[in-house]
């Protein structure tokens, strides 16, 4: 097993997909924005359970938080985000010249502390971005009660969560914004690209100009097969729109989600979970699996030995991850070691365990025997 690396992520597309994207070369030919990504969009709204208007298809899951922000803040306004997050978050945030002031997460369930966040709360503090770290919603809830009496916007980056429901209901199809990520590794992938979903009408217009270039209703006229001639544009826009190449590939991801991706990430992360709970030296990020499909599987590995077994893994052909650096470390984000000690304590111990649909049970029996090995030699 050694010289094969049991991979931490990877793309699970083949047949289907080459056929969908080959579909649109050779028959139809038009590769911009347009009857697959329209398709794309309305498919997604039908899954989610929401009206087509609603969920607007663009290049990146950043390209997603980036023109939400946008939609919802002026240059200087703050928003509360964890700091230990993807780099996306906080730089989907600084692209639209907002202010993300970073705080602590609880070490649970890696979700923001409210508590924390409302100790940061200014004037100019107009969203708070709760991320759906490794698929799990947290207490979200809490959060819209938080935001309703601070009168804020919520952008939800459920990247990691598509798919996944809190009480019951579909992430996506409540709340104010939600940005989700369908880049290679998410739980399904259109190549790159993402999606917003909201409730929110004058968002929803502002965003499908935004996506291309800021042209005015642009969207309606690629949709019934035109291009705009003659328009007016309002304000700053960018190519931030998906093509009918990438729309076609999620569209099979789609069809294949609920009864191939979703039934094998949440079986591969049970049998972890029941090997690793209670086990000395390892604690497993809390959350509620029977609503998670989970887009990565971290752990905290306590006394000091995240970095060896890591290591061990690797010289097991194991591959593992960190997720993530805290974005208040990087120097771009003001380098401030020390000042959000739960979160910097939790960076030590975080470690991702390989999850895909493309893990056979005898791949994760493997991870689990390493790991078991690991934690009970001294
Ligand atoms: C993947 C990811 C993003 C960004 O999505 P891209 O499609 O890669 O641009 C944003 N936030 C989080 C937490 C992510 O994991």
């Amino acid at each position: 097993m050694k010289k094969n690396t049991i991979r931490l992520s990877r793309s699970i597309v083949g047949q289907r997909e080459a056929e969908a994207v080959s579909r649109v070369i050779i028959d139809d030919g038009y590769l911009g924005m347009g009857s697959e990504v329209r398709a794309f969009e309305e498919e997604i709204a039908q899954y989610l359970g929401v009206p087509k208007e609603w969920v607007i298809c663009v290049s990146s899951g950043t390209a997603a938080l980036h023109l939400s922000v946008e939609a919802v803040t002026q240059p200087g306004d703050e928003i509360l985000v964890q700091s230990l997050t993807y780099l996306a978050s906080f730089q989907g945030i600084t692209a639209a010249g907002a202010v993300p002031i970073s705080c602590e997460v609880s070490s649970q369930n890696i979700a923001i502390d409210l508590q924390d966040a409302e100790k940061r709360l200014t004037p100019t503090t107009k969203v708070i971005m709760p991320v759906h770290y490794a698929s799990n919603p947290g207490e979200l809830d809490s959060v819209y009660d938080f935001a309703n009496k601070y009168n804020l916007r919520v952008i939800e980056d459920a990247a990691h969560a598509f798919g996944c429901t809190y009480k019951g209901r579909k992430i996506g199809s409540f709340g104010d914004i939600v940005c989700f990520s369908f880049d290679g590794i998410k739980n399904i992938t259109s190549g790159e690209g993402g999606a917003i979903v909201t409730v929110d009408e004058r968002v929803a217009e502002y965003i499908k100009d935004a996506r291309l270039l800021g042209v005015e209703k642009d969207t309606k006229k690629r949709y019934s097969g035109q291009r705009s001639w003659e328009f007016d544009v309002h304000h700053q826009g960018y190519r931030y729109h998906m093509s009918n190449l990438f729309a076609a590939v999620g569209r099979v991801q789609l069809k294949r989600f609920e009864k191939e991706f979703k039934p094998r990430r949440i079986e591969l992360a049970r049998k972890y979970r029941s090997v690793f709970n209670n086990m000395t030296g390892l604690r497993l990020i809390g959350g509620n699996p029977g609503e998670i499909v989970p887009h990565i599987f971290p752990v905290r590995v306590l006394n000091g030995r995240r970095d060896a077994l890591r290591q061990f893994l690797t010289d097991s052909g194991i591959e593992s991850g960190i997720h993530y650096k805290p974005n208040h470390l990087l120097s771009f984000y003001g380098a401030g070691a020390g000042l959000l000690p739960a979160t910097e304590k939790l960076y030590e111990e975080l470690l991702s365990l390989p999850l895909h649909p493309g893990l056979t049970d005898a791949h994760v029996n493997y991870v689990i025997d390493c790991v078991n090995e690991f934690l009970h030699s001294s």
